[in-house]
């Protein structure tokens, strides 16, 4: 089925800064797609072009990628007449269009919008759920799995006013049987954690960050680290809960040292930290704390830091800046064992069929994959779908708080319940194997 009409337009994010949606239309109707936006993008990402005019909304507006799909990339995608079904081949022009190394003519804002679009437009045309297409152009085999949620509880680095370095402090509920009872133990855990923090720090340090999590200020992740363990118990959840981290520390990396007091004008040098030091620290809070994973632990071009971390952690170690959903620094990552985990963000890299293709190579190499939202979402639900439809076996898409965050899981609520109705059995569930690296996890795929 061709592509008729595409329509862009700038509506805002989750910040309250101005994105890219889409309206795609067949004869079958019309699909729309909104593109997210990082705060903590990492400098090798596709580039999200902004129109940089300082004196409209703060240089973010994005009527240049608006009018590039309106008047360069729909009117190419409908000239070619191509079915919305062919993803790769429509994802291909679209490279083409663009004739960029990095997506910086047109933008990846632009062209992610459209890419997206036309697979919502495909799986309409084929009459199933948008899961069900993905997985078919993927060539992932059924049954789907759920994945393992990861909520980001306690905001801080560029994602939240506090002092706190770190940007990122996840629970993930390893114990729960199905994506429902992860969504019971998340939501439950986040709302003791409420108590927790009001009971220590008083009722404004409750204040959400960008993500929906927490905000307090709090003195470094070990003080996080305790509120989140007392949380869990509290909760009931001692065991089921396990911890991730996003360190992001690519927004703290200076002159070749690590500065976990990088919000304060007045850091003192002589504190920061290097790429050995933070990972004797890594160690330490993996003894001492259930963390079961890290997130650029050190800066995007750090390699050896990461490759000495990788070799000696049983932790799975999250490439997000360093790898940017990018098979060229993906392949760079392997030969290097600079970690054995793949952020998946769609607009990192600006199209779905690129972004398969480097969940398919983490995949192959027994990475483990967490498919990611950004720290500026919008309501649109696409990557709960691609979860499923890759069988990442995790996703981070932020607290079980703020509707931007929640519609992602609530997607996937809607989906458990589907495939269940669908097969007539329980829909499985990543668990614990979402952790497990690669396609070969025991239960993820032989139940
Ligand atoms: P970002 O944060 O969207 O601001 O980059 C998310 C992350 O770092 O994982
Ligand atoms: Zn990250």
């Amino acid at each position: 089925m061709a592509v008729t009409k595409v329509f862009a337009r700038q509506i805002f994010d989750s910040r309250g800064n101005p994105t890219v949606e889409v309206d795609l239309y067949t004869e079958k109707g019309k699909f729309v797609a909104a593109v997210p936006s990082g705060a903590s993008t990492g400098v090798h990402e596709a580039v999200e072009l902004r129109d940089e005019i300082k004196s409209e909304y703060m240089g973010k507006g994005v009527s240049k990628a608006v009018d590039n799909v309106n008047n360069i990339l729909g009117p190419a995608l409908i000239a070619s007449g191509l079915d919305v079904v062919d993803q790769k081949a429509i994802d291909d022009l679209l490279i083409k269009t663009d004739g960029t190394p990095n997506k910086g003519k047109l933008g990846a804002n632009a062209i992610l919008g459209v890419s997206m679009a036309v697979a919502e437009a495909a799986a309409f045309a084929k009459g199933v759920p948008l899961y069900q297409h993905l997985a078919e152009i993927a060539g992932v085999k059924t049954p789907y799995v759920l994945p393992l949620p990861c909520f980001n509880v306690i905001n801080g680095g560029s994602h939240a006013g506090n002092s706190l370095a770190f940007q990122e402090f996840m629970i993930l509920p390893t114990g729960a049987k199905t994506f429902k009872e992860a969504m019971k133990i998340g939501s439950e855990t986040y709302h003791h954690l409420k108590k927790v923090i009001q009971t220590k720090y008083g009722i404004d340090a409750t204040n959400v960050g960008d993500e929906g999590g927490f905000a307090p200020n709090v003195s470094g992740a070990t003080e996080s680290l305790d509120l989140l363990v007392t949380a869990i118990e509290k909760a009931g959840y001692t065991g089921k809960v396990s911890i991730a981290l996003d360190v992001a520390s690519s927004e703290f990396f200076k002159d070749g040292k690590y500065d976990l007091d990088f919000k304060n004008p007045n850091s003192d040098p002589s504190k920061w930290l290097t790429g050995a030091q933070l990972a004797a620290e890594y160690n330490d809070m993996v003894a001492k704390y259930p963390i079961v994973s890290i997130e650029d632990p050190f800066d995007q071009d750090d390699w050896e830091s990461w490759t000495h971390l990788t070799a000696g952690t049983k932790t799975q170690v999250v490439g997000d800046d360093l790898t940017v959903t990018n098979v060229i620094r993906i392949k760079t990552a392997i030969e290097k064992k600079a970690c054995n985990g793949l952020l998946l963000k769609i607009n990192q890299i600006g199209t779905i069929s690129e972004s398969i293709q480097a969940t398919q190579l983490a995949q192959s190499s027994k990475w483990g994959v967490m498919t990611s939202h950004r720290s500026g979402e919008t309501e649109n639900t696409f990557i709960a779908d691609l979860a499923v439809a890759l069988k990442t076996g995790q996703i981070k898409t932020g607290a079980p708080c703020r509707s931007e965050r929640v519609c992602k899981y609530n997607r996937l609520l809607r989906i458990e319940e589907e495939i269940t109705l669908a097969t007539g059995k329980p829909a499985l569930f990543a668990g614990l194997d979402g952790l497990s690296r690669g396609l070969t996890a025991p239960v993820l795929f032989t139940q």
